[in-house]
């Protein structure tokens, strides 16, 4: 099996040099996935996976826009539109200086998966730029995203590629996005998710990452007779996903005792109360700070600069901020410190040493694409809510965000359990391949 898996590895990386971010996660998806390959006369032989990693396409285009100074900046924009075998292409969009081909790869891939597992029927994409939303002016965001959507908008529409947010593009760049989308085409669709809830967009999308997180791993504590009561928490990041994760895991009674954000972390020996969460968001989403600001009101807590969180004595960590966040040394303090739970919100923020040890060690595990699927799943109850022209309560999509969590779950119990130990990582891969390789054998090779 050993030599399958690694001649495979082989091809693949000799077509995908220096990215990677992009060969880590096929790794991950093909050590699970080629052993059910191979037990599975229906799949066998057909090259399904090495089909699912190549892109059905990729965009690359210039960005040019006027900056406050007047000077002329150029960015360089993508979409990465990786596989439509269930649905039109799906995931959102990165603005952040680190973003490239190999991290977008990545990210689509990833998102194939993951959009399978939430049962709707979506493909998978990711796209972004390079450009670095923090310390910009809100014109100086809006020209860049006008410029960024003047190209992209021939490659997307509502039953084409429904882009959405990610790190760096929130509310107000979805609106920009939206805004020179609609002029462009003269039509006011459906075409992005995490739109304003007053122009088409769906309640309950921005919490839907963040709440999704803790339902899952609520789910994984149930399993076990556990559940979040009293249990201390440790959150990274303290954008979308992370402030929501935090809020969900309060109203659950739990105890969340950090957020951070690149500049460091930002710890309260007590727990966060509801007002001091508020504080975070108003920090991060009013005033565009850094954590540390917290401080001026809370002297009390203690930040620590340009250091991970991962040292904190807890029972639950929830990375929320980015990718390979958690390292092998990061898993291996968390286990000694007493941390016997992992759910991942960001995408594949922890290394694949950090998931080796977990497993090793029995810590319950959830990856990104089972955990993080609600964000996606709430994009597509949108998508449904567009189609319709009709939006539902509050109350009615947390139900189906907290239903679809459920069954992700399940279906991750159905593929992956072990001896007296749930790996949720195989079940995901697996649960997610198996829709997704069904509508590629059907549709022919193509
Ligand atoms: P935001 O931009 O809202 O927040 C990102 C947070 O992560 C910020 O606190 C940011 O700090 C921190 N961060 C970013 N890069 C680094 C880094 N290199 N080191 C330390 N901290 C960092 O993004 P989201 O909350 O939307 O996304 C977070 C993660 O969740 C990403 O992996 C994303 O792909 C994933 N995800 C998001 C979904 C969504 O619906 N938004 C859906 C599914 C997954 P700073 O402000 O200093 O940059």
């Amino acid at each position: 099996m050993e030599k399958i898996i690694n001649s495979f590895l082989k091809e693949v990386s000799s077509r995908n040099q220096n990215e990677p971010e992009f060969m880590q996660a096929v790794t991950e998806v093909a050590e699970n996935v080629i052993p059910y390959i191979v037990q599975n006369k229906i799949y066998y032989g057909q090259n399904i996976l090495l089909r699912m990693v190549e892109p059905e396409r990729v965009l690359s285009f210039r960005v040019a826009w006027i900056d406050d100074n007047e000077e002329i900046q150029v960015n360089r924009g993508y979409r990465v539109e990786m596989n439509s075998a269930i649905g039109p292409y799906k995931g959102g969009l990165r603005f952040h200086p680190n973003v490239n081909l190999s991290v977008l790869k990545f990210l689509a891939f990833e998102q194939i998966f993951k959009n399978s597992l939430t049962t709707l029927p979506m493909g998978g994409g990711k796209g972004g730029a390079d450009f670095d939303p923090k310390g910009r002016s809100d014109t100086e965001v809006m020209r860049f995203c006008q410029s960024f959507m003047t190209e992209l908008f021939r490659h997307i529409g509502p039953n084409r590629d429904i882009p959405a947010g990610d790190i760096g593009v929130g509310s107000r760049e979805i609106g920009y996005l939206f805004g020179q989308y609609k002029r462009l085409k003269n039509e006011f669709t459906g075409v992005l998710t995490g739109k304003g809830t007053s122009w088409g967009g769906s309640l309950i999308r921005p919490e839907a990452t963040g709440y999704g997180v803790v339902y899952f791993t609520e789910k994984m504590l149930e399993n076990q007779g556990n559940s979040f009561k009293n249990k201390k928490v440790v959150i990274s990041g303290s954008g979308n996903v992370a402030q929501f994760a935090a809020e969900k895991c309060l109203s659950l009674n739990a105890k969340v005792l950090c957020m951070s954000d690149s500049s460091g972390y930002i710890y309260e020996k007590e727990g966060f109360s509801k007002e001091q969460l508020s504080h975070i968001m108003e920090i991060k989403n009013i005033k565009r700070g850094r954590i540390q600001e917290y401080q001026k009101k809370y002297p009390k807590a203690i930040f620590e600069a340009n250091k991970k969180p991962w040292g904190i004595v807890c029972d639950i960590a929830l990375p929320c901020a980015t990718q390979n966040e958690l390292t092998f040394s990061d898993a291996k303090l968390l286990v000694k410190n007493g941390c016997f739970c992992v759910g991942e919100g960001a995408n594949m923020p922890s290394t694949p040493e950090a998931i080796k040890f977990f497993y090793e060690n029995k810590i319950f595990f959830a990856p990104g694409k089972a955990s993080n699927a609600g964000g996606v799943a709430v994009s597509g109850l949108e998508m449904a809510q567009n189609s319709l022209r009709y939006s539902w309560s509050r109350k009615e999509v947390d139900e189906k965000l907290k239903k679809i969590m459920a069954d992700i779950h399940k279906s991750c119990l159905e593929f992956g359990s072990e001896k007296e130990y749930v790996n949720y990582v195989k079940g995901a891969n697996i649960a997610g391949f198996v829709k997704v390789a069904e509508a590629m054998l059907a549709q022919g090779v193509v």
